[in-house]
């Protein structure tokens, strides 16, 4: 593992400031990847800042429950407020780990959680996002695991965070603290799909810091889950998942929220799917319908053209599920 230099942050500023002093400084959350990564040789920061100790509350606020970036991914899924106004978010942290890792792992950090392409992991290996300009070994290769949307030449990368997804379903916004002060982005926005550039994987600017997510109300939230599709039961990535919440009035849609995991470089939030949708009656035909619609530009590689169908049916099964309607 390559040196590096180590400082625990007392706020936000305090670390914003701490990661102003090399461009190879990375902000250290639980370590669960990007210790990982060290070890590998992939990450070779120079410095590491801490930022595990600073604020890790869950309050209620006027734009939704604020979730502070240090927050501990079991303590989000144990969170009585989630557990009941946005089960599909406690069902994703639940699938996404072992309970060891969803201890130590926090919001900020899952976010920022790197493909699990077994190539960028291996440095005899071409990966553009490891060494930009490199190639990218998956194309042609092993690539049972990778993206059938919004892929380009340069990356067909997944990204393998399942709280994510739900929280794109659910709109959440990420706040992001910076040299240049604070903004809002949309986590639908906050990951960038691979283009040219797939070692550019946020929309972060250099030195800034995750300081929070924050959930809107849902009122049909209660009713929304989260089903992960993977080789074994546990301790497994996903090769399909979906996020949904669903509003049945009188046997209609009259509002949906769906996203998939493990099909494409961002979690994917299925608009396409969501607005063949509404209005449309609540029945196996009409989910079927919708899944078609948001399938409709995947592109498979040579090893992972299952994942098109079994991402349409899995978008049916969970909408039957939270529907009660039967195929
Ligand atoms: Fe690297 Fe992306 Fe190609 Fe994997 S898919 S080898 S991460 S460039």
């Amino acid at each position: 593992m390559t040196p590096f230099a180590y400082d625990r942050a007392g706020s936000s500023a305090d670390a914003i400031r701490l990661a102003q002093a090399t461009a190879a400084t990375h902000y250290l959350g639980g370590g669960t990847n990007l210790v990982d990564l060290m070890r590998e040789g992939v990450a070779t920061p120079d410095r590491l800042v801490d930022v595990t100790g600073l604020s890790a509350a869950i309050e209620p606020t006027p734009d939704g429950l604020r979730i502070d970036a240090a927050v501990r991914n079991t303590a989000l899924a144990s969170d009585p407020r989630v557990r009941r106004d946005y089960p599909l978010l406690a069902r994703a942290i639940v699938a996404g780990a072992s309970a060891q890792i969803r201890n130590m792992a926090t919001v900020g950090g899952n976010l920022l959680q790197r493909t699990r392409c077994a190539y960028f992991y291996d440095d005899a290996a071409a990966c553009n996002k490891r060494v930009p300009g490199a190639g990218c070994d998956a194309v042609d290769g092993f690539n049972r695991i990778h993206a059938i949307l919004g892929a380009s030449p340069a990356c067909v990368a997944t990204h393998p965070s399942d709280m994510a997804v739900a929280m794109a379903a659910l709109n959440a916004v990420v706040t992001i603290d910076g040299p240049d002060g604070s903004r809002d982005v949309p986590l639908t926005d906050f990951h960038r799909l691979p283009g040219g550039t797939p070692e550019i994987e946020t929309v972060l600017a250099r030195g800034e810091l995750i300081t929070a997510v924050t959930l809107p109300p849902l009122g049909f939230g209660a009713r929304s889950t989260y089903r992960k599709v993977r080789d074994r039961a546990s301790y497994a990535f996903a090769l399909v998942s979906v996020a949904a919440a669903v509003d049945v009035q009188g046997g209609t849609v009259a509002d949906v929220r769906l996203a998939l995991g493990g099909v494409a470089h961002k979690p994917w939030r299925a608009f396409a799917a969501e607005a063949a949708l509404r209005g449309q009656p609540a029945t196996a035909a009409s989910f079927r319908a919708a899944a078609e619609a948001e399938l409709a530009d995947a592109v498979p590689l040579r090893d992972n053209g299952f994942k098109i169908e079994l991402a349409k049916r899995t978008i049916v099964a969970v909408l039957e599920e939270l529907t009660g309607e039967a195929a």
